[in-house]
């Protein structure tokens, strides 16, 4: 066993027959997806979605060069061109409804129009668990309701949105096990409406949302003083799922995690470890820094709605964010430019975080599921652990992979691999009051899943 650091040093890359430490194993066709994102292309997106003037929720929708309208037809004409390049796999739509009124930011209610692309999984029992991607082509100026005014939304999120349409564009030239849909949505500066509606939608018709990243604000480098910086990317990450929206108490599986100091391991957290973990693997020039936070104080994110409904779900947002470009009227005011302009929108930034979130997307879509019924046996004392699970049934499954780390670390820190045949396993000389255990499953190609906490099991 040794540390996870020292992966790369471990040149055997097949798991074996026998619990062996796993070594890293780079696929191919990830850093194939990393190398074709095109800053360029992201550029031009951006420049495209300034030019409509206003993407407001409430602006117009006849005009063929302005307005929510206009971009959203262009978005959606777009992916329809990147499938139809990829042979027509990518599925495009509008997930158009009727938001009744919500107070304040849509007091009359809304028509609202999210874009959807989705690239259907292509193997069978993984094309039902689905990743989604997300970005919003809404934008807003100074007034919440002012639908008129230039509000160009270079970074807000012209950033994200154009991050997600360069991923359906690169990413359905390939195929993946699990299904992934690249959304655009809209009325996220009405009180995140058209990811509400989506999010809610799913988990009614029980649609297996395995994660779920919002890119939203990830384009600015340039501080307020006049330096740069391009040293990482923040990764808005919830510890225990505290629904906010409707609040509610928490159910007596959380509090179970909780009292055996699981607090640290829910769902969203293990899928901020992994996309740390690929995103260093992949793209080594871009650092996730995990905040652990659901938000920024005073602000919200398509994010929230999904972790209300119950799904792990994570923020990608810039290093440092300028208050005066966002939300704001374009002018120029005691010498300073305020507006959310292309000419503070870092296209080559956008590209490295976009290279994680395709990174850790093809990880996971082409990843087994997270193992089922996990638990750790605690029948006796003893200073050995034994952990047991449910067998999985994906055809690519190789093995399980038995990670864990001090309990004051944030990322894993041991590792050791399984063959597929067992589904309970004895870590000698490891006590479990010690460390905390995670278990994944690992396909022949060596994609592994997020990691899941074990739960306690009394009897043997
Ligand atoms: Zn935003």
């Amino acid at each position: 066993m040794i540390p996870r650091s020292l992966f790369a040093l471990v040149l055997t890359a097949s798991l074996h027959a026998s619990p062996a430490t796993p070594a890293v194993v780079r696929d191919p066709q990830i850093e194939k997806i990393v190398a074709e994102i095109s800053p360029a292309n992201i550029e031009a997106t951006i420049r495209k979605l300034v030019s409509f003037k206003t993407r407001h929720t409430l602006s117009d929708t006849t005009s063929p060069d302005t307005g929510i309208g206009a971009a959203r037809n262009w978005i959606k004409s777009e992916l329809e061109r990147a499938s139809r390049e990829s042979g027509g796999r990518l599925v495009v739509e509008f997930d158009a409804f009727h938001q009744p009124p919500v107070l304040p930011r849509l007091p009359a209610g809304a028509d609202i129009v999210n874009v959807v692309a989705t690239l259907p999984g292509t193997q069978t029992g993984a094309a039902a668990r689905v990743y989604v991607i997300s970005g919003h082509y809404d934008s807003r100026s100074l007034g919440t309701q002012d639908t008129d005014t230039l509000a160009p939304g270079a970074n807000d999120d012209g950033s994200g949105t154009a991050a997600v349409m360069e991923l359906a564009r690169v990413m359905s030239k390939y195929q993946f096990d699990a299904t992934i849909v690249f959304m655009t949505v809209a009325a996220e500066e009405q009180g995140l409406q058209g990811a509400g509606h989506w999010a809610r939608t799913a988990k009614e018709k029980g649609v297996n949302v395995a994660a779920m990243f919002t890119n939203d604000i990830v384009g600015n480098t340039l501080h307020e003083d006049g330096t740069r910086d391009r040293s990482h990317v923040r990764l808005f990450a919830e510890g225990v799922p505290v629904p906010v929206s409707p609040a509610r108490e928490l159910p007596e599986e959380v509090l179970a995690q909780m009292r055996t100091g699981g607090e640290n391991d829910f769902s969203t957290r293990q899928l901020a470890r992994l996309i740390q973990t690929i995103g260093a693997r992949y793209v080594p020039q871009m650092p996730v820094k995990i905040i652990y936070r659901r938000d920024r104080y005073l602000r919200g994110g398509d994010h929230s709605p999904f972790l209300d409904a119950g799904f792990a779900a994570v923020r990608f947002t810039e290093p440092f964010e300028v208050y005066a470009r966002q939300h704001e009227n374009v002018r120029v005011e005691n010498g300073i430019q305020y507006g959310d302009l292309p000419e503070f929108v870092d296209f080559a930034y956008i590209a490295d975080v976009a290279r994680v979130d395709a990174a850790a997307l093809a990880e996971l879509a082409n990843a087994p599921a997270t193992p089922h019924g996990v638990e750790l046996e605690t029948v006796k004392l003893e200073n050995d652990t034994t952990m047991r699970w449910e067998p999985s049934t994906e055809p690519d499954l190789a093995g399980y992979r038995i990670v864990w780390r001090d309990t004051t670390a944030a990322q894993w820190e041991h590792a050791l691999d399984v063959p597929k045949e067992e589904t309970r396993h004895t870590i000698k000389g490891i006590s479990k009051d010690n460390v905390i255990f995670g278990l994944e499953a690992v396909d022949t190609a060596g994609h592994a899943s997020p990691a899941v906490y074990p739960k306690p099991r009394r009897n043997s």
